[in-house]
């Protein structure tokens, strides 16, 4: 049994009847939705026409929501109903990011995510999802597609069917039938200011200023509110780790290769890498609609979930940083089965992230596979940086410091670069990395990034490489440097509008 539903948009007219009964059966707070129209106007006066798209969860026969969801929240029913369990959300919006088509919602209230759920507690007493029932239409068609009997199989196995975004590999449950195709191609219209009896949330303007401004597309009048998931607490919880990781990788590094600095390899690295993965973990719980579940992580963590294997990496990677302070506290090197257990971790810890984005489907400047890369260079960037002003601070002693830190800025300014100008991804993708090189974040990106975070240091070194102040400042600069890429890459990532 698979359920799913067909919308025809050749009966649909637009009354948002549909929403309303979603919403009075679902008691969806103001503000939100599980179901909603999208109004769109194609042409020129006076030969302007209004076209309108039903939107929702598509019950995807392969959904990235359900892979992504730390805690199980996101399941798939035996009836291929896609079901969620507020009891079980701990609120972090990963689902937000892996939906390609925008269908999941944070509720005000519970702080839970939600979205529709085919009315599954009518379909297992025989009825039809409210959204059916209310339609005046009969625009609506829910039913098995198992059944080669059903209404919904003889439509969908007639053809001219659409579904939204199939390059996303998520066999979508839900049928278009008449839609104007540019409805389905988010990106592909233009926005306004404002919609038609709506504000737009904070946030939502990057994109709308940006290309689609430019182009002659078809003109979005009415939506519902989009704001980005994820925002400054991301950044910094990204930042953070960048120097949880850099510091042991970059301390085994150097005490592998015999360097000399006991004070600042025994002790500071491993508690810098403490304190810095204390912060990461409190970044992302204070992220979380509801920290008070933080511990469901590892209670009821879904292992498929980049959150969760994330969070034991950060906890075996605090273990071996525990255990490398334990041996400097009593003034002794860490031995090596300390040492590259804890340089290892280090990488996991810096690169897992990438593994996280790459999830996050509906983001397609985040499926980078320069990303991973980017991120192990990022830490080793920070923790050459941070290992290099504190020595400069406490013992006034830069050596062999700012060598790494400039082997370290020359890759990530190379592989900065890669990020933006090798093709790849889709259409999406492209359009994102123009907002980060020509559109609304050009100018942090070339600013604050790529000059300031990277060839401005770079070029202190290069110029004074024995000066201990310039050295301290290109630190300084390579640390704010990492803090405005992750800024701009997270905005640029969710500029794309997905629905
Ligand atoms: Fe629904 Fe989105 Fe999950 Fe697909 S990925 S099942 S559309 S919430």
């Amino acid at each position: 049994m698979r359920y799913g539903f067909l919308i025809d948009h050749n009966r649909c007219i637009g009354c948002h009847a549909c929403t309303v009964a979603c919403k009075e059966e679902h008691d969806v707070p103001v503000g939100v939705y599980r179901t909603w129209v999208k109004y769109i106007e194609k042409g020129r006066y006076p030969d302007v026409r209004r076209h309108f798209g039903v939107l929702r969860c598509n019950h995807c026969d392969n959904a990235p929501c359900i892979e992504i969801c730390p805690t199980v929240a996101l399941f798939r029913r035996a009836d291929g109903i896609v079901d969620f369990d507020g009891e079980r959300c701990i609120g972090c919006k990963s689902c937000m990011q892996a939906c390609p088509y925008d269908a999941l919602y944070i509720d005000p209230r519970s702080n839970t995510a939600a979205k529709c759920n085919f009315c599954a507690h009518r379909v297992e007493v025989g009825l039809e999802p409210a959204c059916v029932i209310v339609c005046p239409e009969q625009a609506i068609v829910a039913g098995d597609l198992d059944d080669a009997s059903s209404d919904i199989s003889r439509i969908v196995a007639r053809g001219k069917i659409d579904v939204r975004k199939p390059e996303k590999g998520t066999r979508p449950k839900l049928f278009y039938a008449g839609i104007e195709p540019d409805l389905l191609r988010p990106a592909r219209m233009r926005s306004q200011d404002a919609h038609l009896w709506g504000d737009k949330a904070a946030g939502e303007d990057i994109y709308c200023t940006g290309e689609r401004s430019a182009e002659n597309l078809a003109t979005e009048v009415y939506d519902v509110p989009h704001a980005p998931p994820w925002g400054r607490k991301i950044v910094a919880y990204l930042w953070a780790k960048s120097i949880a990781a850099g510091v042991l990788f970059v301390g085994g590094l150097l005490l592998g290769l015999g360097y000399d600095a006991p004070r600042l390899l025994f002790v500071l690295s491993p508690a810098a890498a403490l304190a810095f993965t204390a912060a990461t973990l409190l970044l992302l719980i204070s992220d979380l609609k509801r920290p008070d579940r933080f511990y469901y992580l590892f209670t009821r963590g879904n292992p498929r979930s980049w959150l969760v294997i994330g969070g034991y990496i950060l906890g075996g990677y605090g273990f071996t940083a525990c255990l490398w302070l334990f041996f400097g506290v009593f003034g002794k090197s860490p031995p090596s089965w300390v040492i590259w257990p804890a340089v290892f971790l280090a990488l996991a810890a810096a690169g897992y992230t990438a593994f996280l984005f790459v999830q996050a489907k509906g983001r397609d400047l985040w499926q980078s596979p320069f990303f991973f890369w980017h991120l192990l260079i990022q830490a080793g960037v920070a923790g050459a940086a941070v290992l290099l002003l504190a020595n400069a601070i406490m013992f006034a002693d830069a050596a062999s410091l700012p060598a790494i830190l400039t082997v370290g800025l020359i890759l990530d300014l190379i592989v900065t670069l890669a990020e933006v100008f090798v093709a790849h991804g889709n259409e999406d993708a492209a359009r994102a990395r123009r907002i980060l090189t020509q559109g609304a974040l050009a100018g942090e990106f070339w600013g604050w990034s790529v000059s300031g975070g990277l060839l401005l240091p770079l070029v202190l070194i290069a110029l004074w490489p024995d000066a201990l102040f310039f050295s301290t400042a290109s630190a300084a600069l390579a640390l704010a440097g990492i803090w405005a890429f992750d800024d701009i890459w997270i905005k640029a990532g969710q500029a794309i509008p997905l629905s």
